[in-house]
């Protein structure tokens, strides 16, 4: 996606923009769903503030019950076109150089990095998922399985031994 430079009139504008998993080179299979773009535009005499928003719906795999849910990912972005060369102080990758010659500018990098970024670490069809049984691997939200899943950890057993002796003095 690209911003025609020529195309922004002075002071403030929103332009929004529907785009898609190709667009914009994402090769996640989460976003197969239309991505929403808007932007906020503030266009001044040797700076361009843009705000992003974005927001789409994920096909997620629950990590606990590997079963596919939708969930509404929103997130934002925010870039500075500056015809102020930062030169080497420059470290902030959301301030991007311009010159009077540059007709557009790619931000898809920005977008990509924010819906990346906005894909939960943890992903679960729902708070109170019951996962999959241990032992026969059935999904504990659908059916109920017959297997008995209270085992003791090994690890506790000699504190197990500790607290019966010490009862025993
Ligand atoms: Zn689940
Ligand atoms: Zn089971």
């Amino acid at each position: 996606m690209k911003i025609r430079l020529k195309s922004l009139k002075e002071g403030h504008q929103i332009l929004e923009y529907s785009s898609s998993r190709s667009d914009l080179n994402l090769t996640d299979n989460y976003f197969n769903s239309p991505i929403t773009i808007t932007l906020s535009i503030n266009k001044g005499s040797t700076e361009i503030s843009i705000n992003g928003e974005i927001q789409t719906i994920a096909d997620l795999e629950c990590d606990r019950c590997l079963s596919l849910f939708q969930q509404t990912l929103k997130s934002s972005f925010k870039i500075i076109l500056s015809q102020i060369d930062p030169g080497a102080m420059n470290c902030d990758e959301n301030i991007i150089s311009f010159s009077s010659n540059t007709s557009e500018v790619d931000i898809i990098p920005q977008i990509r990095d924010a819906l990346i970024l906005s894909v939960p670490l943890k992903k679960l069809c729902r708070k109170s998922c019951k996962g999959l049984c241990p032992k026969c691997g059935a999904n504990l939200n659908i059916e109920k399985c017959k297997c008995d899943t209270t085992f003791i950890d090994s690890r506790w057993e000699p504190l197990k031994k500790l607290l019966i002796n010490v009862k025993e003095e």
